[in-house]
């Protein structure tokens, strides 16, 4: 798409009202790549109506219906994926590995996932009630689609926090607007496209550009809100739900850290440190950030981490194998990184590689290793987001559980150890979402296991079975049959015989004697309700 003429895109099944638009440029070269038109609020009202009038007939389409269309979404992604590659590189400046294996390798494999799995999750129940008041009655819980499912998104991973959400919100039965970055609208305009020739019924699946005003004028117009972002933005999008009650998902900031404990493989945890700290230019909400190595393989691991460090590649990339770290795409991400990095320089940590902008006609920042840190620096406490790795030295394992766990982010975390024993003993003792023992972040492509942050990094999970079934409300339905009494024992009028009754049965069943438990009530429980109830029927 480089190289394009000049032209506005216009938001696929929207209309774009506002005038407004946004210049794509790629942040590797700085080329100019296409231009958006945004969607202005009238413009998004309309998306929401046109979204609310198509869901129902996208849920009665059943699960099954559903998932033969987006299994056709899949086979699109795998047979169109050198131009969804294209797409993604040409909006965030990333390497051509970055791109094919976590945004096209997530999105393949999530459709896989979510269209196999989704009947499953999404299966009602049946069961009988486990108190004898509700003896005879049916019970029936069902998953209900929530209805307009608003997904928000960041820039670093277009294909993964953007469009990834949809596929299970689309799954639930749901429609979706996708408001994706204003840095990175590109991706999730080819995939509403995408969907659309694969029998994506008309405004199921909507994308509206904007800016950070579309997103939150979008949380006023939907069921449910899925954001994925900073922490300081997830808590606007908190707050502004909070007026409407309108429920919400938020995967927000990180700071995952790795644990470097004596006797571990040493060579395995520098490789796992650097490529997940300047994976996708360390702007990961799962990159690692810091570091707590035990001082024993202090100097021996720091020494490794410098070489591997110092020996990466970085710029523009032009194809497979060019680059190993390519552009920071967000132009405000290169201060916070200088900031942290100087921050960390003035209060006495010492630069084993890289340290600054990169003198390129892109956006750039060298790998970065810091060393002899501690918890006075931003870049141990704030979000760097980008190629950098800090490494503190610690007397002991419980010194490193104790700084790991002191910050306020708790998204995931990395130990690795003398064996795996000990490596799982030390993660149980991490207050994080997720923990990897001897590798690191890659648990995000279990799509069976929940996948979410504690403290100020989330709130909800995606992945698993609460992945999809957030985006579905449930519902109860309680079948009495016709046969039972037209009044039962608890039924008007109140009577002194009936309350002593109860009480003694509530006894029976709960108290301090009573010998089984109450979805197998003794006989005398059982008796005592029988009597009630003919009693209380007249019989
Ligand atoms: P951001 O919070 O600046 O923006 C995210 C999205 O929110 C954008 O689409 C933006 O336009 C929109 N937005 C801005 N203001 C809004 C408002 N008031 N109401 C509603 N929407 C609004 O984040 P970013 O810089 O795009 O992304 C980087 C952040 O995302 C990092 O903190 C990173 O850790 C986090 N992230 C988290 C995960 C996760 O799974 N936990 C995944 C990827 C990224």
């Amino acid at each position: 798409m480089e190289g394009a003429e000049k032209q506005a895109l216009i938001a696929p099944n929207g209309k774009a009202v506002g005038g407004s638009s946004i210049e794509v440029r790629n942040p590797a070269t700085g080329a100019y790549v296409a231009s958006v038109a945004c969607v202005d609020d009238a413009g998004l009202e309309l998306l929401a109506q046109r979204g609310r009038a198509a869901q129902p007939a996208w849920s009665e389409l059943g699960v099954g219906g559903r998932a033969v269309i987006l299994g056709a979404l899949r086979r699109w992604l795998s047979e169109n994926s050198e131009r969804v590659i294209e797409t993604v590189i040409s909006e965030t400046g990333k390497p051509y590995e970055d791109a094919q294996l976590y945004d096209l390798g997530y999105g393949l494999a999530a459709l896989s996932f979510w269209t196999r799995n989704a009947p499953r999750y999404l299966q009602e129940q049946r069961f009988f009630a486990h108190t004898p008041l509700l003896a005879g009655r049916r019970l029936v819980t069902r998953y209900v689609p929530r209805g307009l499912v608003g997904v928000i998104g960041p820039w670093n991973y277009p294909l993964v926090n953007s469009f990834g959400d949809c596929i299970p919100a689309l799954m639930a039965g749901n429609s979706v607007i996708l408001k994706p970055s204003e840095l990175t609208p590109l991706t999730s305009l080819l995939m509403a496209e995408a969907g659309a020739e694969c029998g994506i019924p008309d405004a199921v699946f909507q994308v509206a550009p904007g800016g950070g005003e579309t997103g939150a004028a979008l949380v006023d117009l939907v069921d449910f809100v899925m954001f994925t972002g900073s922490i300081a933005t997830g808590r606007a999008v908190a707050l502004r739900a909070a007026q409407t009650l309108t429920p919400v998902s938020l995967e927000l900031g990180g700071k995952d850290a790795l644990i470097v404990l004596d006797g571990a493989d040493l060579e395995r945890a520098a490789n796992v440190a650097v490529f997940y700290a300047m994976m996708n230019s360390g702007a990961a909400c799962v990159s690692l950030e810091r570091v707590y190595a035990e001082s024993t393989i202090y100097s021996e691991f720091t020494a490794k981490l410098a070489e591997k460090v110092a020996a990466l590649r970085y710029g523009a990339p032009h194809g497979p194998g060019s680059v190993d770290v390519g552009a920071i795409t967000d132009e405000r991400q290169l201060d916070t990184i200088e900031a942290h990095v100087a921050d960390a320089l003035a209060k006495g940590a010492r630069l084993l590689a890289g340290d600054r902008r990169g003198e390129r006609s892109g956006r750039f920042f060298e790998p970065t290793l810091l060393v002899d840190t501690d918890h006075t620096m931003a870049c141990m406490n704030e979000e760097t987001f980008g190629p950098t790795l800090a490494v503190m030295r610690v007397a002991d394992e419980d010194a490193a559980v104790a700084l790991l766990n002191d910050s306020r982010y708790g998204l995931g975390a990395a130990v690795f150890a003398r064996d795996a024993a000990e490596g799982e003993r030390v993660a149980r003792r991490l207050a994080v979402g997720a923990v990897c023992v001897n590798d690191a972040a890659i648990n995000y492509f279990a799509l069976e296991a929940p996948m979410g942050g504690v403290k100020q990094s989330g709130l909800g999970v995606r992945h698993g079975p609460d992945g999809i079934r957030k985006f579905a409300s449930q519902q109860t339905i309680l079948i009495t049959p016709r046969w039972m009494p037209r009044r039962e024992p608890q039924m008007y009028a109140y009577s002194a015989w009936m309350t002593k009754l109860i009480g003694r049965w509530l006894k029976l069943l709960y108290g301090r004697r009573a010998s089984t438990t109450p979805e197998h009530p003794e006989p005398a429980a059982k008796r005592l309700l029988r009597a009630a109830r003919r009693r209380a029927s007249g019989d």
